[in-house]
């Protein structure tokens, strides 16, 4: 029998760490008041502590520098980091640097290695994905219109990007691009090493979204134009064509990332709800007595425990298959757990009224975030339809006219089957 919920004993230990360290060290950074280089030097400090305890960017294997932990102990680690916006950045591990960092140290030359991976790994740099388009649709990558052409030993670059989280502020961005325009749709790609610095390179503005406020210090969402943008030719990830493949390993266990950071906010906000259920009084009784309220809180207990369950799951088929084997299981935990996220927050929320509505409480902000989930790293649709396809590939059409059950069917099927034994016991009797 292999079937084990339990924690090790000594990761436990790690894991109890990293709940009192983020909740009495990193909460505070959402509400300090500080310069960015005053903000920085706390971050750095908060960082070390992290490296000291050997926590630091466990995402990768131990060759490069990482813990090698795999995808379930990644996935508690990230539950607890999720909780805050800034825990991610404090131990390592935050996207997009962790996705680009692993393609990087899989798919990246020694010289890459070299100059992007560890000064990346360090926090010396800092690094953008630049693949969503402004006039292409971002669900079907497929359509991408960016291009890279190759021109002697340099790659020269076209394009409009949008959405490159980190962009205004990143060392260097790897972008996906058009370099084999009529190879077949899933080899047309490739992903290539831009320095911010190159010539051309233009990068036009944050843009302004839900996430309003809490994009602070240059980061958030860039529009970048690629305007002749030259590059060596030995900027190239992996080989020409292969930008499909690459991103898929990238974005599988990124996306078990994403979703138990998400727990961690939805807990965050699941005890909010259950705090202020108590301290609250209307019409005669606590919030708490009204079944209503019981019911926000036994629901969003039973949603948080499935997804938990199941983000766990998917995580457990990688370490055991291989991203690959996965597919339905990220797809399923990608579109679920962006609808508890938001609807645990909603509920809590509602709960405080018009003082969660306000900026004196995270839940708003946290609402406002939740709001994305539902579409970054594809969209729920795309995701649902995936994870149907898979399931009716395991099916068949039913034979005949009538359902598979079709109960008047089955009757005659089963009389004939018995008929023999029915016959006998008629003449028994
Ligand atoms: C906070 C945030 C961070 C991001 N960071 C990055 C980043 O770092 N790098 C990057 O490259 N991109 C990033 N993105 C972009 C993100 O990946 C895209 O928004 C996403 O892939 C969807 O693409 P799109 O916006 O072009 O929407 P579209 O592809 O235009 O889709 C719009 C809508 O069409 C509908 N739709 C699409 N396909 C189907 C279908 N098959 N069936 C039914 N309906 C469908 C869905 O409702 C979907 O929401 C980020 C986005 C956000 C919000």
């Amino acid at each position: 029998m292999t079937w084990d919920f339990s924690t090790e004993p000594e990761f436990e230990k790690k894991l109890e760490w990293m709940r009192t360290f983020v909740k009495e060290e990193v909460y505070p950074l959402e509400v300090l008041d500080a310069d960015e280089a005053g903000f920085r030097r706390v971050i750095r400090s908060l960082q070390d502590e992290v490296k000291s305890q050997k926590l630091w960017a466990t995402h990768l294997p131990p060759e490069l520098g990482g813990q090698g932990y795999g995808q379930v102990k990644l996935g508690l680690m990230h539950e607890i980091e999720g909780a805050t916006m800034w825990a991610p950045i404090v131990f390592g591990n935050q996207a997009p640097d962790s996705g680009n960092s692993e393609v990087l140290a899989h798919f990246g030359t020694q010289a890459q290695k070299d100059r992007w991976l560890y000064p990346l790994l360090d926090g010396r740099l800092r690094s953008a994905f630049s693949m969503t388009e402004p006039f292409t649709a971002g669900s079907d990558p497929t359509l991408l219109s960016s291009t890279a052409r190759l021109e002697g030993d340099e790659w020269v670059i076209n394009g409009h990007k949008w959405f490159t989280s980190n962009g205004m502020i990143a060392d260097f961005l790897i972008a996906m691009l058009v370099t084999e325009p009529d190879a077949g749709p899933y080899e047309r790609a490739s992903m290539i090493i831009v320095p911010s610095d190159a010539p051309g390179l233009k990068r036009l503005r944050n843009i302004p979204t839900m996430a309003g406020e809490s994009e602070r210090f240059g980061y958030g969402h860039a529009e970048i134009l690629y305007e002749n943008v030259r590059v060596p030719a030995a900027n190239l990830l992996g080989k020409r064509g292969q930008g499909f493949l690459i991103a898929q390993a990238r974005l599988g266990p990124g996306r078990i990332h994403h979703c138990m950071r998400w727990l961690g906010l939805a807990r965050r906000a699941f005890d909010m709800l259950c705090e202020r259920a108590l301290q609250r009084e209307a019409f005669g009784k606590k919030l708490a007595s009204h079944e209503t309220v019981q019911n926000w809180i036994a629901d969003s207990a039973a949603e948080m425990s499935a997804a938990r369950l199941m983000t766990l799951h998917a995580a457990w088929v990688i370490d055991t298959q291989g991203a690959a084997a996965a597919r339905k299981e990220i797809s399923l935990i990608k579109f679920f757990g962006a609808k508890v996220l938001h609807d645990v927050i909603d509920r809590a929320l509602q709960i405080h009224g018009s003082l969660g509505y306000s900026g004196d409480l995270p839940l708003e902000d946290m609402y406002r975030l939740a709001r994305g989930a539902r579409f970054y790293d594809g969209p729920d649709e795309v995701h649902r339809v995936s994870v149907a396809r898979q399931i009716l590939s395991g099916y068949k059409e039913p034979q005949g006219k009538w359902p598979g059950e079709h109960i008047p069917t089955r009757r005659e099927a089963a009389q004939r089957k018995f008929a023999a034994l029915l016959e006998a016991a008629t003449t028994d009797v």
